[in-house]
């Protein structure tokens, strides 16, 4: 029996990487193996459903049977690999040794939890970074029966993302973070206090340069104590403090990995026969942790994988932060910036960041200026040239 591909990750990493194998009528054996449902989503589609009241059930595209049905895979959902054997080329899942060809991990990125939160406000206190914990949250929302006061710690691209569309939502939203602002990594501050006044207007109420000192219940409510001396009074609270990659089993293994991801070549290469990519992926010393950069990397190591050893790029690829009560673009610089050179007023700003020669370097833009994104991102650098 010919020993099979294997990949560990069924997210947009590893099935757009499937995908992109079989478009290339590539017919060979392939597992995939997750700890999570298997079901085919588009994770950028877990912070918009609240505004559509979309269930869990219409983001799923297809079930994970679909998929590998679809996609002709052995699809493990549910199933957690503990180890990686280098010499022996197997994966260890409790007792089972699983043998494989060549082993692509995809696993992706899990959430920060720098609080202890009390076993008894685990139904109250959640992540939202799968489908799975997107159908827990959902089901809590769903189970109060009315418009949910929410707390969501953390000023970061998926906490506001979450924020906006639970305020559209018909939720109360209170957001709490140590910044001066929302979306420091992407945006300097006066951009970031633009999109924090937007929020402010639709309702949210915003606790700055605050920490959270604790959970406790509260009779039906969690109390949210901030290192201010103040308490928030919530339904429910939504921890969104970061995504670190997942690169235990890498680490384990003794592939080579660290904070920033498993580091691999341009050829998504970590090791002989073991590739990286996605968010767990560290590509020549560069995690970007969108959907573009994955997909370029699953095209890249398919046609490497099917004989044409291909390097991947990662092009001068804009975030669009998914705050419709004001859009939001950026391409934050790779290093620190000289300088910021801002322009704008209200809402609508524009901030280009510069380096030392005075060479556009990233930027930032909220409101009506986002309309320049493609003008700037055609002078910015690549992200990986
Ligand atoms: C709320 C939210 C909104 C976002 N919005 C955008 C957006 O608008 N635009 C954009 O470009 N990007 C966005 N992103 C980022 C983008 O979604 C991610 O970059 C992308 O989905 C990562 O895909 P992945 O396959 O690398 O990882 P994941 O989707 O995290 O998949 C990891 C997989 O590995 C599996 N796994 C992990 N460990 C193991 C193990 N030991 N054994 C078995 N399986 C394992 C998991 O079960 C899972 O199947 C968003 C992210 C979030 C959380």
């Amino acid at each position: 029996m010919t020993v099979p591909l294997t990949i560990v990750g069924s997210g947009m990493a590893g099935l757009g990487l499937v995908r992109q194998l079989r478009a290339l009528k590539d017919d060979r054996p392939i597992t995939v193996i997750t700890a999570d449902s298997g079901d085919d989503y588009s994770k950028p589609l877990l912070s918009t459903g609240f505004a559509k009241g979309l269930p869990p059930e219409c983001l799923a595209m297809q079930s994970a049977l679909g998929v590998a049905e679809r996609l002709n895979v052995a699809l493990r959902s549910h199933t957690r690999v503990d180890a990686i054997d280098l010499e022996a080329r197997t994966l260890r899942i409790g007792a089972e040794r699983l043998p494989w060809s060549e082993l692509v991990l995809a696993t992706g990125a899990s959430p920060a939890m720098p609080f202890c939160v009390p076993p008894a406000l685990g139904d109250r206190v959640f992540q939202v970074n799968d489908l799975d914990d997107y159908r827990a949250f959902h089901g809590a929302l769903e189970a109060l029966n009315h418009p949910a006061r929410v707390v969501i710690v953390g000023f970061g691209l998926v906490g506001c993302e979450f924020a906006n569309d639970l305020a559209a939502g018909g939720h109360r939203v209170a957001l709490v973070a140590p910044e001066a602002a929302p979306l420091p990594r992407l945006l300097p501050e006066p951009l970031g206090r633009a999109l924090g006044e937007a929020f402010g207007e639709a309702g949210m109420s915003l606790h700055t340069r605050c920490s959270v000192a604790g959970f406790s219940r509260q009779g039906a409510d969690v109390g949210v104590a901030l290192d201010d001396g103040s308490q928030l009074d919530a339904d429910l609270v939504l921890v969104a403090t970061g995504l670190r990659p997942r690169t235990a089993l890498a680490e384990a293994a003794g592939l080579p990995a660290g904070p920033a991801g498993i580091h691999v070549d341009r050829r998504l290469n970590a090791a002989p026969g073991v590739h990286a990519l996605g968010d767990v992926a560290c590509v020549d010393g560069v995690n970007a942790m969108y959907v573009q950069p994955l997909q370029a990397s699953a095209k890249a190591l398919a046609r490497t994988l099917t004989g044409t050893p291909t390097e991947v790029g990662f092009g001068a690829w804009p975030v669009m932060v998914k705050t419709p009560l004001l859009p939001v673009v950026a391409l934050p610089p790779a290093v620190a910036p000289a300088r910021w050179r801002l322009d704008g007023e209200g809402k609508d700003w524009v901030a280009l960041a510069e380096g030392e020669d005075e060479r556009l370097i990233g930027f930032a833009l909220t409101g009506r200026c986002v309309r320049r994104k493609v003008e700037l991102a055609r002078a910015a650098p690549a992200l990986l040239g």
